[in-house]
């Protein structure tokens, strides 16, 4: 096993991004690729944000997508607790470190003091005002009950900066820097100190998340300094962008479509898909253009210098068209699981829906498509004449009209209704009047289908139907035909 260790640390709100999904992917597929660790911790100590069954949420995105945690919430490990609400003593106790150190301080400003530092625009950090309290100042303080927070001490010179591995250098001036709150009045730790200590304590080696925290990193890695922890290696990754209607490119959100994995997973998509997606969305293999992964693949051949720090372009149509392709390799059993159930809900009891379903394996992309690719079965369609015009079988309405005029008492007889026997009656009728087997095909399809594209042949769809709705269709058609 590698010393490579890397977490994902979501924040339990409610529903999994695919960015973050994308996130818990790559620090994943990093630390596997190396035979490494991978830690899931749950960032919740933002309790204004929290959300209730969130982390279920978590769980089990993980669980269906196949990224397996060594250590976490549920199967626990050595470094446990993992959830950071279940840890505020350990963010207590490392505060107090930095405190003696020099590193940190006490601040017993009040709100109002804070909000008169703003400007009219409500900008405005802290000024320093706590830096320079004496012993006796704090303990008086702190004897009289004054509530406090603890701030970290940003160096007053010089920069501070990281190599990011996908990135490169970056580099801030100290000066810049906020002396950002470390412990709240409420005791609770914010997630710019306390994701430190835990990265430290849990054996990070790789931080691997979005690059909204680019610029912040160089406040973290002034903690590992003050601390005098080595500093991980920072892998920060591009945006994750969406599409609108214009073209126009920004930040992946709702507008674009469907944004979380559960969402996709209800409109259709299968997990394995979806993450054979997304791991393409940023990264590619080295040295090949393979486009499908196992996960297994996708472990073997994941590495760093794969990955892109152009932002990458959620491309709705490309997951379908990957969806589909995961359909069709579906074994039937799994695939009747998912489709069987839209079919019978949507046309009812009827119809042949073993029939249907499997007449839709390869022709779908989205489970969701069934409802309305069903439409034809589920009504009687209004009938154009046109329909029946085609040029490649020489057909028109008024050769349709004689082809269905004959076919129907033949059908009328056939007693084993099923594609093949359906499909020698009508071929040895085309036969016996020489016709174009496909005349004879498309006159009966568009008969019984009353729409130009169908999942099926004339045989098949009329074995979906059953014998008495079929005929009673050719019937109305002949009608209909004047
Ligand atoms: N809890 C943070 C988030 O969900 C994690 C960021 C990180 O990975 O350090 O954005």
């Amino acid at each position: 096993m590698s010393n490579t260790v890397t977490r994902f640390a979501p924040s339990p709100t409610g529903f999994m991004h695919i960015g973050n999904l994308r996130t818990a992917l790559y620090s994943y597929l990093l630390t596997k690729s190396q035979g490494g660790k991978f830690i899931l911790r749950i960032e919740d100590t933002d309790q204004v944000r929290l959300v209730e069954g969130a982390t279920e949420v978590i769980l089990d995105t993980l669980k269906m997508t196949g990224i397996d945690y060594d250590e976490g919430p549920v199967i626990g490990g050595d470094h446990g607790p993992y959830i950071q609400s279940e840890r505020l003593p350990i963010y207590k106790e490392y505060a107090e470190k930095l405190v003696k150190g020099g590193h940190a301080y006490y601040c017993f400003c009040t709100p109002e003091r804070l909000e008169s530092l703003k400007d009219e625009n409500g900008i405005g950090g802290y000024d320093g005002h706590c830096r320079g309290l004496s012993r006796e100042e704090i303990e008086k303080n702190l004897a009289e009950g004054m509530p406090y927070v603890i701030r970290q001490r940003m160096p007053d010179e010089g920069k501070t900066s990281y190599v990011d591995v996908v990135y490169g250098e970056v580099e801030i001036d100290n000066s810049e820097l906020r002396d950002q709150i470390m412990i709240k009045a409420d005791g609770y730790p914010t997630y710019n100190f306390c994701h430190v200590v835990d990265d430290y304590l849990m054996g990070v080696t790789h931080v691997v998340r979005g690059n909204e925290y680019l610029t912040s990193t160089p406040k973290y890695c002034l903690l590992y300094d003050a601390f005098g922890w080595e500093r991980p290696t920072y892998v920060h990754l591009p945006l994750l962008m969406g599409k609108d209607e214009e073209g126009k490119v920004s930040k992946l959100s709702k507008r674009h479509g469907a944004v979380s994995f559960q969402d996709l997973v209800n409109d259709g998509y299968l997990p394995e898909a979806i993450v054979n997606y997304i791991a393409l969305l940023g990264w590619c293999p080295k040295d090949s253009n393979q486009e499908f992964f196992t996960m297994d693949e996708l472990k073997e051949s994941f590495s760093i210098e794969g990955l892109s720090k152009s932002p990458a372009v959620f491309d709705y149509e490309k997951l379908k068209w990957f969806n589909g392709e995961y359909i069709k390799k579906l074994p039937e059993d799994e695939y009747n699981a998912k489709a069987l159930p839209i079919v019978r809900e949507v046309c009812g009891e009827h119809i042949n829906a073993e029939k249907l379903a499997s007449l839709l394996h390869t022709r779908i992309s989205c489970f969701s498509e069934i409802r309305e690719m069903v439409g034809f079965v589920t009504s009687r369609l209004p009938m154009e004449s046109d329909l029946y015009t085609n040029k490649k079988n020489k057909t028109t309405p008024e050769i349709c009209k004689e082809i269905l005029t004959d076919c129907l008492p033949l059908l009328e007889t056939v007693e084993s209704w099923d594609n093949d026997t359906l499909f020698a009656v009508l071929k040895e009728y085309a036969a016996s009047k020489e016709k174009k087997a496909g005349a004879v095909m498309w006159a009966v399809r568009i008969a019984v289908a009353r729409q130009a594209v169908t999942p099926g042949g004339a045989t098949e769809l009329m074995e979906v139907f059953g014998k008495a709705e079929s005929i009673e269709r050719i019937r109305l058609a002949i009608e209909e035909l004047g």
